[in-house]
């Protein structure tokens, strides 16, 4: 096919031309000046992402999965318990992998689609008074399953009103570097991403950032644990170096991933960029007659939209002809939500024209599969919300102009 693919998954997102050519270089020697220089650049502004001043950040060559199980072996014993949230695929998974680790995990159990429930939060830790308390509370913000963005600042609230000890535990996977993360904010005691969604890099990277109690927790506490052991790493990485070999090459497509959001585009702009791109998919859909599976306008996400299918339609239809006809490239249903609804990926490197040619990409997909709809509908409203926006996207910060005054 000419031209070029169309990847609209909710991660991996695109990577720009930029931080291809930063990797496509010869590798370095790891305990070499130059690549403390480089560590030394990436941790603060990774800090600055995170939302932490005081946060430690520990980078591993590893996925989301890898994060997941770092953020929980070091600062949980085997037995001890935790209380998760399931409202989708991502934080079922969250939950398992504590299971699997020897954790007694308890769970919150919400409709899909629903964001973790601050009040049902407090009512469980207030009730929790037994001599094994829960020491750790484990949400997804973005759950990626279902496009649902939760408050974790409320969480944070929650456990303070119930007064209760345990760590906040947060998986940022797919919100961290496209919405606000407010690590020091919102007190949480661990976030963890993976390179491959806002970050704009190839799949690759396990980011952990750790609080100070986190890391005092995990200075004689902790499971049995090596790879993961954030340790050796923080003692390593104050120096610029790490205990194994890194990922170089990853490194240098980061260090000029966070010169793009951070420097340039600003973190701000970054933000109000994705939920102006938010905004004009979700016109999209609702122009299209078919509902976002986020029930509640207040936790829609800003990095994908979950479209649930009508009756009849199965959504890897759609999205096998998306792919084979066009090129696009569309999340399916994950878990219980197979067939049931498509998810748009609108996160990472990414502009009004993608997303409109995106839009267009799928409307063409929905009408050959069945779905009666006008062409032209979703693009149209899409293109209403962009061009409401006098002077294109805010690139320098600054609220959104399509936002409500
Ligand atoms: N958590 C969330 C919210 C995710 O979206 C994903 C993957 O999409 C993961 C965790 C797992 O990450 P990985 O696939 O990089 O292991």
């Amino acid at each position: 096919m000419s031209g070029r693919p169309f990847l609209q998954i909710p991660g991996p997102t695109n990577l720009p031309e930029r931080i291809v050519r930063a990797m496509s270089r010869p590798v370095i020697d790891h305990r070499s000046p130059e690549f403390a220089a480089l560590t030394r650049a990436v941790v603060p502004a990774l800090r600055q992402v995170f939302g932490t001043r005081e946060g430690a950040v520990i980078i591993y060559p590893a996925s989301g999965t890898g994060a997941w199980e770092a953020s929980l072996v070091n600062v949980l014993a085997p037995g001890q318990r935790v209380l998760a949230f399931e409202h989708g695929h991502f934080s079922a998974l969250f939950a398992q992998t504590a299971r699997n680790l020897g954790f007694e995990v308890d769970i919150i159990p919400l409709p899909w689609g629903q964001p973790a429930a601050a009040e049902e939060l407090e009512a469980r830790l207030r009730a929790d008074r037994g001599p094994r308390p829960y020491q750790a509370v484990l949400a997804v913000h973005n759950e990626t399953s279902t496009g649902v963005t939760s408050n974790i600042g409320a969480l944070r609230e929650a456990m303070d009103s119930a007064g209760h000890e345990a760590l906040l535990i947060v998986d940022a996977v797919s919100s961290l570097a496209s919405l606000a993360f407010c690590f020091d904010d919102w007190r949480v005691d661990v976030a963890l991403t993976g390179s491959q969604k806002g970050l704009m890099l190839p799949p690759g990277l396990g980011i952990v950032c750790a609080s100070p109690r986190a890391i005092e927790r995990g200075q004689s506490g902790g499971s049995p644990r090596n790879f993961f052991d954030w340790r050796p790493i923080l003692r390593d990485s104050a120096a610029g170096f790490f205990p194994y070999t890194p990922a170089t090459l990853l490194l240098f497509g980061l260090r000029e991933a966070l010169t793009m959001l951070v420097v340039e585009e600003g973190l701000d702009g970054v933000y109000a960029r994705h939920r102006l791109l938010a905004e004009g998919v979700r016109a999209a859909v609702h122009a299209w007659g078919l509902a976002n599976l986020c029930a509640q306008p207040a936790c829609y996400s800003n990095t994908l939209t979950a479209v649930v299918m009508p009756d009849g339609i199965d959504s890897d239809a759609i999205i096998r002809r998306a792919r084979e006809r066009f090129g696009l490239s569309l999340g399916v249903g994950l878990g219980r939500l197979k067939g049931k609804v498509m998810r748009i990926g609108h996160l990472g490197a990414l502009n009004e024209l993608e997303v409109l040619a995106t839009l267009g990409g799928l409307e063409m997909a929905l009408l050959e599969c069945g779905v009666p709809l006008a062409l032209g509908s979703g693009v149209a409203a899409c293109q209403h919300v962009f061009v409401r926006a006098p002077a294109g996207l805010p690139r320098q910060g600054g609220p959104s102009p399509a936002e409500p005054a």
